[in-house]
């Protein structure tokens, strides 16, 4: 019989089982690959390491950064860009940073302009007033805009990167990070999108696994999470039962349909789970010949196979170029003419030498990418995922309180499904 049982090694995971663990606790964790990180994943492609999965973190997100500060780990600075390419109205058009800022930013600010006004405290969802805005998409706040073709391809490119689709996606979770980040979209994306641990998330991972003192079991699936009146029982595909006093469930929203869960899920948090969080993004890294001018390119979802473009690294006197694709499905990573063919729109005589992604939408432990909630979820369903749900408790960046979403948001749900765990097993105890 452990004291709590960690299911999931990802940021959330990993900071569930160290916090528990050094606080003397007994903690068996179990993991479905046969590596940690999750949804981040630092892996080798191109003679290097690259990131698969999620990268960037801000000194501004306070859970990632005292991580960061406790092991004594920077972020790297990313490359100046030093031309924007954007597909509007169905041209290229291109400038400097400054000239696109001058575009597109007046828009966008339109776009999230009562971000502090939904979320007046953005620590407190009880202090806002999302009946409205939970009923609306992406697609409802562009259209209400009344904005030309070109604008609104302006805007759609801008945001392309965190979007997979308009009509699925929340308006409240892209307000609510807009107002986490003082109601400013240029400070909203920078802090998503530009700074990544120096060294790779492995580092950080590394750091915080060095540091738990738990039975981690990797390429150890679970199938089943049974609260059963005076324990927990955790059952590993093949059938192997694990006994605990409390579990922290800390595996992505789009997975869980796949656990039994006892006491069983119900009402909305169960219709959240079985219709998934609609986000089907690809990230793929391309290496093309040459150090080639900086650059980031734009283009509006569904109208071109290659939504963001950005170059990140030099390597090997070439350059290494990120990519989000909204939609996994538009391009195939192993069609290296094709991705020439989408980058050439931007930049005609770029030469793809390499590709590399991982595939997060078929892979069965994620099922998708990063968590954008549909109507309907972020304030009013997510919330009751925070509460007990028997001896079991929900971790991740998906249900993150704050920084959902992201590393930050799953370290800070780990921590307080520890914190939790800890309070309901001395209450046990006395
Ligand atoms: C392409 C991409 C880019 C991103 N970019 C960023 C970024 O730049 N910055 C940022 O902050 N965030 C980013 N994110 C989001 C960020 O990676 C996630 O929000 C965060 O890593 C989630 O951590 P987690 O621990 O909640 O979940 P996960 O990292 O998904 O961990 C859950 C773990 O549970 C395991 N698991 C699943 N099912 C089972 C099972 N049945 N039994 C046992 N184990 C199981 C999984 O294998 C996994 O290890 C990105 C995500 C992706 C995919």
């Amino acid at each position: 019989m452990y004291d709590v049982a960690v299911i999931g090694a990802g940021f959330a995971g990993m900071t569930a089982a160290r916090d528990l663990s050094a606080d003397g606790y007994s903690v068996i964790h179990l993991e479905g690959r046969d590596r940690i990180g999750g949804r981040t994943y630092a892996g080798e492609a191109f003679g290097r390491s690259v990131e698969f999965g999620g990268a960037y973190a801000h000194w501004t997100q306070p859970n990632v950064w005292r991580e960061l500060e406790r092991y004594g780990i920077a972020l790297a600075a990313p490359m100046a860009i030093d031309k924007l390419y954007w597909l509007a109205d169905g041209a290229v058009h291109s400038g400097s940073p400054v000239e696109y800022a001058a575009v597109g930013e007046p828009l966008i600010d339109r776009f999230v302009a009562d971000s502090r006004a939904q979320f007046p405290r953005p620590f407190d969802l009880s202090a806002a007033d999302t009946t409205v805005i939970e009923k609306q998409t992406l697609a409802d706040r562009l259209e209400s805009l009344d904005l030309s073709p070109y604008e609104q391809d302006v805007v759609d490119g801008m945001m392309s990167s965190l979007v997979h689709s308009y009509t699925e996606q929340g308006l409240a979770q892209f307000l609510f990070w807009t107002a986490l980040n003082v109601g400013h979209w240029r400070s909203f994306i920078e802090t998503a999108g530009q700074w990544p641990i120096q060294g790779g998330t492995r580092r950080l991972l590394d750091a915080i696994a060095g540091d738990s003192t738990a039975e981690l079991r990797l390429t150890s699936p679970v199938d089943a999470v049974e609260d059963d009146g005076s324990g927990v029982v955790v059952t590993i595909r093949g059938g192997e039962r694990v006994r605990a006093r409390q579990a922290v469930l800390a595996v992505p929203l789009n997975t869980l349909h796949d656990l039994r869960i006892t006491p069983e899920l119900t009402g909305p948090v169960r219709r959240m789970v079985e219709e998934k969080h609609p986000m089907r993004t690809r990230k793929l890294w391309v290496r093309v010949r040459g150090e080639i001018e900086t650059f980031v390119a734009n283009a509006p979802v569904g109208k071109h196979p290659v939504n963001t473009a950005k170059t990140e690294y030099r390597h090997e006197g070439d350059t290494l170029v990120v990519c989000f694709c909204s939609d996994a499905s538009s391009i195939d990573p192993d069609d290296h003419d094709a991705v020439q063919r989408a980058l050439r729109l931007f930049v005609p005589e770029i030469e793809v030498v390499d590709v590399a992604a991982h595939d997060w939408v078929t892979d069965e432990f994620s099922q998708g990418t990063w968590v954008h909630h549909r109507p309907g979820n972020l304030t009013t369903v997510v919330p009751l995922m925070h509460q007990a749900h028997g001896r079991i408790r929900f971790a991740g960046g998906d249900i993150a309180p704050m920084g959902v979403g992201g590393i930050d948001g799953a370290i800070q749900s780990g921590a307080k499904a520890a914190r939790d765990s800890a309070r309901a097993l001395a209450d046990d105890r006395s």
